[in-house]
This record gives C-alpha cells, sequence and structure tokens, in this order.
C-alpha cells in the first residue's frame, strides 16, 4: 500500500512535469509560427518551418512518455494537446495562409496514432501480466492488485483462500496434462459458483482466492466451494473415463480485521490452510490470534535455529537402542539438542516442526549428519565396536531433495563413517506425499548399504501399499502407541499387528518410548527385534555412550 503510494504520487508528479514541458514548447511553438522567427547564422539557417517541426516533433515524444508514465490518463491528456496543436496549426494555415505549420500537423497525426497504439500494446501486456494463461482467471499478481485498489474505500472483505488438496499426487498419476484439465474444471466451476460481481482468482498452482464482501456469510460461502469444487470431476483419459474427488481446504482472513495488506491478508488466509489440513476434521476455517502467535513464535524459532547452526548451540545426544531378547547393544539413535547461551534448552519437539516448514530443516539436517557421523566414527573407534549402528533422523524435505544422496555420500568421505553402520530414519509423513524423489533416494541409499528405519510408524500417514513398495529395514513403533498398551485394548491388537507385519515384509520392528516392565513384556510376548526407552536408557551426552559401547 505505500509503495502504491508512493507509486501514484511519482506518475503524478511525472504527468505533471510533461503537461508544463508540453505547454511551454506549445507557447514557443505559437511565438515562432506567428512571429516566423527564423534562426540565421554564419554555418546555418533554420527557418520557422523547420523549428515548428521540431518543436512538434518534441511534443509528440513527451506526448508518448506521458502515456507511458500516466497511462490513461496520459492518452488523455496527450489527445488534448494534440487537438489543440493540430486545430491550432490549421488556423495558421487557414487565416494566415502560413504553410510553416504543414509538417507539426503531420507530426501531431502521426503522434495521436502512435500514443493510441502504444496504449493500447500497454493495455495489453498489463492485462497479460496479470491474468492466469491457463484458467482465465486473475492471477495473484492481479488480485494483489485488485485487493490494494479494493481496500483504499475501506470497506470490510473477506478473502477465502482455497487450496486443492494433495494435487501433486493427480500430477504425478495421471501427468500434467490431465491434472491442468481438472484445474481448468476447478476454476471453470469457482466461476460459476461465485457469479459475476465476484473477485476469483488462481494464485498458485493447486490454489485459488475469492474476495467477497460482508454482504456475504464468509464461513457459509467458503463452505459450499469447499463441498462442492473438488467433487466428482469427470475426465476422458484415452479411451477410459475417470471421476476424481479432490479434498478442498479452504482459509479465511479478513481485511481489515486481519491485516490491510494484500500480502498479509494472503499470507494469514494460507497459515489458516494450513490449521485446517492440521485439524484433519475441519476444512474451512477463520484465521485468528493464536495462529498469529504461533507463526511469530515459528518466525523466533527458525531465527533461533539460524543463529544455533551459525554459533554452535547445537549438540547431539544418544539414546541406545537394545536387542530385546538378550540386551544387546543395537547401536544409538542420535537426537538434536538447543541450548541457548542463557542455558535455556529448547527441545526439538517444538523446533524441528516449526523450520520443518522453511527450508532451513536443510541445513540442520546436514549439520546433524556431519556431527553425527563425525562423532559416530569416533565413538567406534574409541571403543572398539563395529557392530553398532548410528540412527539419524532426517526431515521429509531432506528425503525429497534431489541432491540428498550425493551430499550425505560426500560427508561419508570427508568423515570416513562406514555406510553400513548407517540407519537413516525418515518418518511416515516423509513418505505421504509419495515423491518419486523420495523413493529414488531411498533405493539408492539402500543400494550403497545405507538403512532405512521408518519412524513414529502407526500414526498414519502412510498406507500400507506405500510401505510395501519401498526397501524399508526397521519399523519404529511410535510411542504413542505403546503408550496405552494396557488401557487400551485395540493399540495391543494393533502393535501385534504391526510387529507381525513387519516381520511378514522382512522389516525388523523396535518399539520407542518403552517406560515399563508390562511393555517390555508385552513386547517380548509378541516378538519385537529391538527396543529403545528410558526403561534402557535415556538419551546421553558421548562420552556416556562411549561408556555403554566399552560395558554393553
Ligand atoms: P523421534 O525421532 O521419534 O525421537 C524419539 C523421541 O522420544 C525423542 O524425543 C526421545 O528422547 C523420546 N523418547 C525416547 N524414549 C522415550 C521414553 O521412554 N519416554 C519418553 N517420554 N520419551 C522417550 P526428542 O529427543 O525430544 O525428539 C523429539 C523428536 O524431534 C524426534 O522424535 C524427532 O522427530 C525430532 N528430532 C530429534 N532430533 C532430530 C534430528 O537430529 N533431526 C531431525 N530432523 N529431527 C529430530
Ligand atoms: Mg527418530
Ligand atoms: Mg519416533
Amino acid at each position: 500500500m505505500k509503495s502504491k503510494g508512493y507509486k501514484t504520487f511519482f506518475r503524478t508528479l511525472g504527468l505533471i512535469l510533461c503537461i508544463i514541458l508540453v505547454v511551454g514548447l506549445y507557447v514557443l511553438n505559437i511565438i515562432v509560427s506567428q512571429k516566423g522567427l527564423d534562426l540565421v547564422t554564419d554555418s546555418f539557417e533554420l527557418s520557422s518551418s523547420n523549428i515548428n517541426g521540431m518543436l512538434s516533433s518534441l511534443i509528440s515524444f513527451i506526448c508518448i512518455l506521458m502515456v507511458l508514465i500516466a497511462h490513461k490518463k496520459g492518452l488523455i491528456s496527450a489527445y488534448i494537446f494534440q487537438a489543440l496543436n493540430i486545430g491550432f496549426m490549421t488556423t495558421e494555415i487557414i487565416r494566415h495562409h502560413n504553410i510553416s505549420t504543414l509538417p507539426g500537423i503531420f507530426n501531431g497525426i502521426v503522434s495521436v496514432v502512435s500514443v493510441t497504439l502504444i496504449y493500447i500494446q500497454l493495455t495489453r501486456s498489463t492485462k497479460m501480466a496479470i491474468t492466469d494463461y491457463m484458467t482465465g482467471l486473475m492471477n495473484r499478481r492481479g488480485l494483489v492488485k485488485y485487493i490494494d485498489n479494493k481496500v483504499l474505500d475501506k470497506n470490510q472483505l473477506f478473502l477465502i483462500y482455497l487450496e486443492l488438496d494433495n494435487f501433486r499426487v493427480i500430477n504425478d498419476n495421471l501427468g500434467h496434462k490431465y491434472g491442468d484439465m481438472i484445474l481448468r474444471i476447478v476454476a471453470k466451476r469457482l466461476k460459476n459458483y461465485a457469479g459475476r460481481d465476484v473477485f476469483v482468482s488462481r494464485i498458485g498452482g493447486a490454489e485459488f482466492a475469492v474476495l467477497i464482501n460482508s454482504k456475504n456469510d464468509p464461513k457459509e460461502f467458503a463452505g459450499k466451494l469447499v463441498d462442492n469444487l473438488g467433487k466428482n470431476i469427470s475426465i476422458k483419459a484415452g479411451d477410459e473415463s475417470i471421476t476424481i474427488n479432490i479434498t478442498v481446504y479452504a482459509g479465511i482472513s479478513e481485511y481489515p480485521a486481519n491485516a490491510l495488506e494484500a500480502d498479509e491478508l494472503l499470507k494469514f488466509a494460507d497459515i489458516a490452510i494450513y490449521h485446517a489440513r492440521k485439524s484433519k476434521t475441519k476444512k474451512v476455517l477463520f484465521f485468528d490470534k493464536k495462529m498469529k502467535d504461533e507463526l511469530s513464535r515459528q518466525i523466533e524459532l527458525e531465527k533461533t535455529v539460524k543463529d544455533a547452526i551459525e554459533k554452535n548451540w547445537f549438540y547431539l545426544v544418544y539414546q541406545p537402542q537394545y536387542t530385546l531378547k538378550d540386551k544387546r547393544l543395537r547401536g544409538f539413535e542420535t537426537l538434536l539438542r538447543l541450548r541457548l547461551p542463557d542455558g535455556t534448552m529448547i527441545s526439538p519437539g517444538e523446533f524441528i516442526p516449526a523450520v520443518e516448514k522453511s527450508e532451513e530443516i536443510l541445513e540442520v539436517d546436514q549439520y546433524v549428519l556431519k556431527s553425527a557421523l563425525e562423532e559416530g566414527k569416533n565413538l567406534m573407534n574409541t571403543s572398539g565396536r563395529d557392530d553398532i549402528l548410528i540412527s539419524v533422523n532426517i526431515s521429509a524435505k531432506t528425503i525429497s531433495s534431489e541432491d540428498f544422496v550425493e551430499k550425505l555420500q560426500k560427508i561419508i568421505f570427508s568423515t570416513g563413517f562406514p555406510t553400513n553402520n548407517l540407519e537413516l530414519e525418515i518418518t511416515e509423513y516423509s513418505l505421504s506425499d509419495s515423491k518419486a524423489v523420495t523413493a529414488n533416494n531411498i533405493k539408492t541409499l539402500r543400494s550403497i548399504g545405507v538403512k532405512i528405519a521408518l519412524d513414529d510408524f502407526g500414526t498414519g500417514y502412510t498406507s500400507l501399499g506405500q510401505v510395501l513398495e519401498l526397501p524399508i529395514d526397521l519399523l519404529k513403533i511410535d510411542k504413542s502407541l505403546i503408550d496405552d498398551i494396557y488401557e487400551k485394548p485395540v493399540n495391543r491388537d494393533f502393535v501385534d499387528a504391526v510387529i507381525y507385519m513387519g516381520h511378514l515384509m522382512k522389516c525388523e520392528v523396535i518399539s520407542e518410548g518403552v517406560e515399563s516392565d508390562e511393555q517390555l513384556n508385552f513386547l517380548r510376548d509378541h516378538e519385537c527385534d529391538f527396543v529403545q526407552g528410558y526403561i534402557w536408557g535415556k538419551p546421553v551426552p558421548f562420552y556416556d555412550a562411549l561408556e555403554i559401547c566399552k560395558n554393553t
């Protein structure tokens, strides 16, 4: 909004300067033609007709500038000046039979045609810049422009941000051609449903935005859009007719209550969508203060994490894993710790989910891998144990990056860590959007000897089909499942099923978060392979881990 204010100011100033210049040149032109001023020196001779022509050319040039600076207003001003200019020069010819103004008249006519053509081209390219070529709707730029103009009249306004869930899967499975087709169908439905007076735009891959005023109930309106947009979309793929249902989420932000600027309104509505998706029960959510506080905390944590990498506030602790049958040491899971200079500890349960949304997590994972492999190698050399595994947690963003394997190989090479002793823990969530890169990375890692553990198993993100497709070595039963093993018979059955299924899939199974003898006995009875939990060992610093290696 501020930049828009500056823009308007400079445009108006530019136009005024042009007008002053044109008026000056115009007056000069009159004087030259009425007084018949000729410029004659020893070396050259300029007739008044030449001077008139030159001044008219200058006026034409400034008229073009006016159109470029102030578009429509510039065009109108240019028309007025050229009309006056041509009018004056024509009367000169009629009244005084003075044809010195003839070049100026031609110049004026050419100038009117030029500024008109320039204006048409300018309008066309401006329109193209704010239109989404695929759906014909306005694009994000158009939306921002529209909001910034609209909010000037200070009326209440609701921005409904709509997102088609998991659209990447459609593109991956059906191909982009059909993905685009579906987007066009959704755009058409949106336009038809919203009606002529409602501003509708496509602001990203599978994201749309609608602007409504307070005459409509925004929640009801968004609810109807969400219910109808992605339902029963039928397309023809080759000879086959496919019907698809897409889940749509909506986030709503309000002008002026939530924000005064378009970018902020969009950001807040997007945050509301994120919360709707997380809730698993709601598909439409209004942005509220709590979400804003969470966002501030997230921004603060992102900054802290950045500082932590730079200033070495991170360190690793090691939690032992044992065989359940005879309590032999299997290895350690490395867990990240963040201690601020004032001694405050921030739990990874808090900072990891916060930075997982940003690119910062890639750096965190790189830091952890480098430290874990350096220290792990040291641990094995010093204790003389080459039979232990070092298990490192990596985020969804890292496992789905194209260059991850290459980067990891560099770390393995520089630290000299034996690949066969490395295990990477990826979460179930990493597999939930089924990226091809993720699957490729997992396969390549396995082929170079790295083991893959599926962390937090049973939290409900992956389908069995997805797990079966990938070469997983270890299933890690999530702590939440064994927490209530004695209170909830369902959990008992589930854990039993996971162990059974894991073995069928030729995976080994570990349970994390084991705290009691009852849990231990249950897992033993059901032939779980390994155990990790406070009952046999909390996460400890490097030197304590070294002692464990020597004594177990
Ligand atoms: P996770 O990978 O599932 O790690 C297990 C968490 O459970 C750890 O919490 C561990 O200390 C805790 N835990 C293990 N046994 C017990 C037990 O018997 N009782 C209780 N109450 N807790 C137990 P922590 O260290 O706070 O880590 C939390 C989560 O943060 C991890 O869950 C992981 O998702 C993430 N995280 C930790 N370190 C890293 C890391 O280096 N990189 C990445 N990307 N994520 C990490
Ligand atoms: Mg883990
Ligand atoms: Mg876990």
